[in-house]
């Protein structure tokens, strides 16, 4: 096993599965599974979800939404999956407990650094849901932000794509893939890994990152036992 303890970053918008928008429940359960195989192995795993499927912050300009409005509904959005995650993790026998950047006591803990961490040490993965609590930031700074703090191993951003391509694979053929990158090449080639606020904590703190595909089975657990899968930037 090559990672101890990982932050899993998941997208909002990679749990619509097929669909335009909301939760699909056959990725729900798939992705569930493909926790259950590393929870199994036991790794520590604290998970951050997006809120992309249900909003976005952006989304209200010229909608009347104020952005800082905005911001906070796509918090509650990512509180949302969250809590569907959840079940779906302790419907596969997992113990989970989801901490929130904003309170919510009825249905969440406060994120406490110390306590998120005991939490992993007893095996019990960790949703950190709402983000950070604070708007104009995204749930990419908010695995950042929490891996370092809670001194994971690695952040491992599972995305519909196999890794970082020198272009956009989905609108240019002759694009490749990289197995690893530097930090500092990401940046002077502009390529698109994670906002810059999530991207810069990372690469200031020795944080490394690998993009990889979350649908495709089996690729979770082959990454942790060690396998180059996806992109690894350090
Ligand atoms: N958001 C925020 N602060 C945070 C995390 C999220 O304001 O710390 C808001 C922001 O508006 C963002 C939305 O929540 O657009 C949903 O998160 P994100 O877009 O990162 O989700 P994803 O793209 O991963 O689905």
């Amino acid at each position: 096993m090559k990672y101890k303890r990982i932050l899993l970053k998941l997208s909002g918008e990679a749990l619509m599965g097929e669909q335009q928008y909301g939760i699909d429940p056959n990725r729900l359960i798939q992705y569930a599974e493909e926790i259950k195989k590393i929870h199994e192995l036991g790794v520590e795993i604290a998970i951050v979800i997006g809120g992309g499927n249900i909003f976005r912050g952006v989304q209200s300009e010229n909608t009347g939404i104020d952005r800082v409005q905005g911001d906070y509904m796509g918090m509650l959005a990512t509180v949302i999956n969250a809590m569907a995650l959840q079940s779906a993790l302790e419907n596969q026998k997992m113990f989970t407990r989801l901490m929130s950047g904003l309170k919510m006591e009825q249905v969440c803990e406060p994120f406490i650094r110390r306590r998120a961490i005991r939490h992993m040490e007893k095996g019990r993965i960790v949703i950190f849901g709402a983000g950070l609590g604070n708007p104009y930031f995204t749930t990419d700074s908010t695995a950042s932000l929490r891996a370092i703090e809670i001194e994971a191993d690695v952040v491992l951003k599972g995305t519909r794509v196999d890794g970082v391509y020198t272009s956009d694979p989905e609108k240019n053929p002759d694009a490749t893939k990289y197995n690893t990158i530097s930090f500092q090449e990401v940046y002077q080639k502009g390529l698109n890994v994670m906002d810059l606020t999530a991207f810069t904590l990372c690469q200031e703190n020795n944080l490394p990152i690998i993009v990889f595909d979350m649908n495709k089975p089996g690729n979770l657990k082959r990454l942790i036992m060690g396998e180059e899968i996806g992109t690894l930037i350090n």
